[in-house]
């Protein structure tokens, strides 16, 4: 089923023509009402009716995260602040966030994005949705909330936390899907079985959508085992609507990224040149459809590929993979580019991992990886733990090429995040 199957299934061609009449359109607004993109455009002698086809925006200059830090707050504003009516800001890293502002226009088609991806997955107005994302400035739960409204769902608002009353609530509301970041789905399918509930018989959920921090395609398959679901991935960034960006269809083979919403290109993060579809490399985006503040070539710093088969559903809007790493997010061992994701491939797929680990790096050439691992193996044979060790330094030297050093943890050792986890610790003083 489709929330809009004309645009969803819209022809090829098509779907390119609208492209870049949206295009022209943003490029235009941008040039005459937003000075930062105007003085850009100038500097490569660029005017508005330069852009003939989707192609051209080759010749456009990226937008960074310093760009809209530089401009904070409102610098990059292409209506008047007062027909803003909201404003999110980015998670991260200390001092200014990164303020996206938003007019009533532009909340509207970000929940309508999002009721595309909502029915895309089988909900329905009969469907109870959790929302356990952080409602606030983050744009996770709200831009959900919205979409899920407009699908007609009951939402049960209840941001992330207090793991007993969210297993009351999805009892007594019969919660049928949850919004929920992969760490803490891995902890909550952990917590309802440590308490002897049976997801398929005890509860009512049928899915649970992922989104917020990259996860590893183990780690999915692990979360609907325990819990007897299906979970889809979810992709978005505060910079653009939050989620809805890319969503998975039933046959949860990559996300469709909605182009008519958002041009999408995966650049050689080096060099900044364009790649092929299937080639891997940096997302960077470009909004199409917003007022408030588009963005032009959005340097999302998010690493994965565009697949380029129709996908059998019939949407014709191409699919990217699951997010193989931030481009941050990757640290150097011994000479090796490593991503947080491989290792935690390793660890899922490994019979006797529990939820929880960590990575920790304590020098050039040397990663200790913490993991928590199942109860009862460390009341059993102590040989047994020692050889789980050996199979996991193995099962990494494997997949990461570089051999590091692995700690059995017992479960609850480590620190638990509700709502993004802190994988890797940096101890290495450069
Ligand atoms: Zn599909």
């Amino acid at each position: 089923m489709f929330w809009n199957e004309e645009l969803e299934t819209i022809e090829e061609n098509k779907l390119r023509n609208l492209q870049l009449k949206l295009l022209r359109d943003t490029i235009g607004r941008v040039y005459f009402n937003v000075p930062f993109y105007r003085d850009r455009f100038q500097q490569i002698n660029l005017k508005p009716d330069d852009i003939n086809f989707v192609q051209d925006i080759n010749r456009l200059p990226f937008t960074t995260r310093e760009d809209i830090l530089n401009n904070y707050p409102t610098g990059l504003l292409a209506v008047p602040r007062d027909e803003m009516v909201r404003v999110h800001t980015s998670s991260g890293t200390t001092g200014k966030p990164k303020a996206i502002f938003f007019t009533k226009n532009d909340i509207d088609k970000a929940a309508d994005l999002i009721a595309r991806c909502l029915v895309m997955t089988g909900m329905r107005k009969n469907d109870v949705l959790q929302n356990m994302m952080t409602y606030g400035l983050f744009t996770g739960a709200l831009v959900m909330h919205y979409g899920a409204e407009k699908v007609g769902v009951l939402i049960v608002p209840s941001g992330p936390g207090n793991t007993e009353r969210q297993i009351m609530l999805m009892k007594d509301f019969h919660t049928t899907a949850l919004h929920i970041t992969p760490s803490y789905a891995l902890y909550l399918a952990d917590y309802i079985k440590t308490k002897g509930i049976e997801p398929a018989k005890d509860l009512y959920i049928k899915r649970a959508y992922l989104g917020a921090e990259p996860y590893s395609e183990e780690t999915r398959k692990k979360i609907e085992e325990m819990l007897s679901i299906d979970v889809f991935n979810s992709y978005g960034l505060s910079e653009m609507n939050g989620p809805g960006v890319a969503f998975e269809c039933e046959y949860k083979k990559g996300m469709h990224i909605w182009e008519d919403n958002f041009i999408v290109e995966i650049i050689d993060p080096d060099t900044g040149e364009v790649l092929q579809d299937g080639q891997k490399g940096e997302m960077v985006l470009t909004t199409l459809q917003r007022e408030g503040m588009p963005l032009i070539r959005y340097r999302t710093r998010d690493i994965t590929t565009i697949i380029p088969e129709r996908c059998p559903c019939g949407r014709t809007h191409r699919r990217i993979d699951r997010i193989f790493g931030r481009s941050d997010d990757m640290f150097i061992v011994k000479g090796v580019n490593i991503f947080p994701q491989q290792i935690e491939n390793v660890l899922m797929a490994t019979k006797g991992v529990a939820q929880n680990y960590q990575i920790v790096l304590e020098s050039l050439d040397n990663m200790i990886v913490k993991v928590e691992i199942a109860k009862d193996l460390f009341d059993g044979n102590v040989m047994h733990l020692v050889n789980l060790q050996n199979k996991i330094v193995e099962s990494l030297k494997k997949e990461i090429l570089v051999k590091p050093k692995v700690e059995l943890l017992e479960p609850g050792a480590l620190p638990f995040s509700e709502g993004k986890a802190k994988r890797v610790i940096d101890n290495r003083t450069l």
